[in-house]
């Protein structure tokens, strides 16, 4: 039986209120649809994937931090 391990994606600032997540994913072998975002409602990833994102708060923050972004594929 296969073992899914997660994946680290690092941290995501949201970019209207500044919540900071920590994204996670795990891989299965069969696509599907992925939407994960922010509790503000800022989308933080939406698409067909292999992979199962997973955010967990971490802290409010400041949106000027939002630089800091980097998008998941
Ligand atoms: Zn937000």
């Amino acid at each position: 039986m296969a073992v899914w391990e997660r994946e680290d994606h690092g941290q995501w600032t949201c970019p209207k209120c500044g919540n900071v997540y920590a994204i996670t994913c795990m891989r299965y072998p069969s696509k599907d649809r992925v939407e994960i975002s922010c509790e503000c409602g800022e989308l933080i990833f939406r698409g067909n994937t292999t992979r199962d994102y997973d955010n967990a708060f971490i802290r409010k923050g400041d949106p000027g931090d939002s630089r800091n972004n980097h998008r998941f594929d």
